[in-house]
C-alpha cells in the first residue's frame, strides 16, 4: 500500500474529531472518502498532509512512518495536497502561482508546467492573469495544477467540486480521472458522494469520526444504506 492509515485518533483541545481511523490507498488508485458534515473526512485528510497532528495510532506513506514528519517533508516525499478553500497567491500571476508548485524541486519545471497547462486549458490562456481575479472554479483548477508541480505521488483533494457551477463540476471529475491515469494516485474527499463514487475504486464511509463502511466504490452506489444516506435515496 502506498498510503496507510492505522487506528488514527484526532483531537481539537477536548473534542475527538477521529475516533479511530483506518484506511489505506493503493498505488495507482482513487480512493474516497465521504460522509456527512463533520464525519472527520477534512481531518483526516489534515492529518495525512501534516497540518494537523495525532493524539494516537500511525500513517505510513510508501514504506515509511510519517506520523511525526512535519508538513512540508511530506510535501518533498510527495504528498500533494489541494486545500480546501483553495490558497491561492491572490497577488501572483497564474504562472507564477504554479511554478511556487514546484519551489522545493531542483529540477526544471518546464515539463510539469506544460503538462498542468495541458490538463487544464483555461490556465494557460490565463497565464499572466492575477490568481486573485480568477472565478471560483478556475482558482480550484490552479490550486490542483499548483499541486501538480510537485510531483505528487498521491495527490489529497479536499472539495474540489465544492461551490462550482454544475457544468464545472463535470469538468473537475474528469480531470481528476485524468490525472489518476497519468499516473497519480488520489485520495479525495467530497460531499459530492454520487459523483466521487462514480470515479473511485474504493470507498470508505466516515461517521462521527470511524469508518463506518469500506467497499468497492461500485458497491457502494448500489448499496442501500448509503443511497439513502449519502445519495438523496434515489
Ligand atoms: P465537512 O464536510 O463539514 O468539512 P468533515 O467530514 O470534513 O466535514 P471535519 O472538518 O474533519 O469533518 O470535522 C470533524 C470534527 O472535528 C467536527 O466535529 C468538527 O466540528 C471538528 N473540528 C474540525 N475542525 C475543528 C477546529 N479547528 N476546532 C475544533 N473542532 C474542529
Amino acid at each position: 500500500m502506498l498510503l496507510e492509515i492505522s487506528d488514527i485518533h484526532v483531537h481539537y483541545g477536548k473534542i475527538a474529531a477521529l475516533k479511530g481511523i483506518t484506511a489505506e490507498v493503493g498505488q495507482g488508485e482513487i480512493v474516497t472518502l465521504i460522509g456527512a458534515n463533520g464525519a472527520g473526512k477534512t481531518t483526516t485528510l489534515k492529518t495525512v498532509s501534516g497540518l494537523r497532528g495525532l493524539s494516537s495510532g500511525a500513517i505510513r506513506f510508501d514504506g515509511r512512518d510519517i506520523s511525526k514528519m512535519p508538513g512540508h517533508k511530506r510535501v518533498l516525499v510527495g504528498i500533494g495536497q489541494a486545500p480546501e478553500g483553495r490558497g491561492i497567491f491572490p497577488g501572483m500571476t497564474v504562472e507564477e502561482n504554479l511554478l511556487m508548485g514546484a519551489y522545493a524541486r531542483k529540477d526544471d519545471p518546464a515539463k510539469e508546467l506544460a503538462e498542468a497547462y495541458e490538463l487544464f486549458p483555461r490556465l494557460a490562456e490565463r497565464r499572466k492573469q492575477m490568481g486573485g481575479t480568477m472565478s471560483g472554479g478556475e482558482q480550484q483548477m490552479l490550486a490542483i495544477g499548483r499541486a501538480l508541480m510537485a510531483k505528487p505521488k498521491v495527490l489529497l483533494l479536499d472539495e474540489p467540486s465544492m461551490g462550482l457551477a454544475p457544468m464545472l463540476v463535470q469538468q473537475i471529475f474528469s480531470i481528476i480521472q485524468e490525472i489518476n491515469r497519468r499516473g497519480t494516485t488520489v485520495l479525495l474527499v467530497e460531499q459530492n458522494a454520487q459523483q466521487a463514487l462514480q470515479i473511485a475504486h474504493r470507498a470508505y464511509v466516515l461517521e462521527t469520526g470511524r469508518v463506518v463502511k469500506s467497499a468497492p466504490a461500485a458497491e457502494l452506489l448500489d448499496d442501500p444504506e448509503v443511497r439513502a444516506a449519502y445519495l438523496g435515496g434515489e
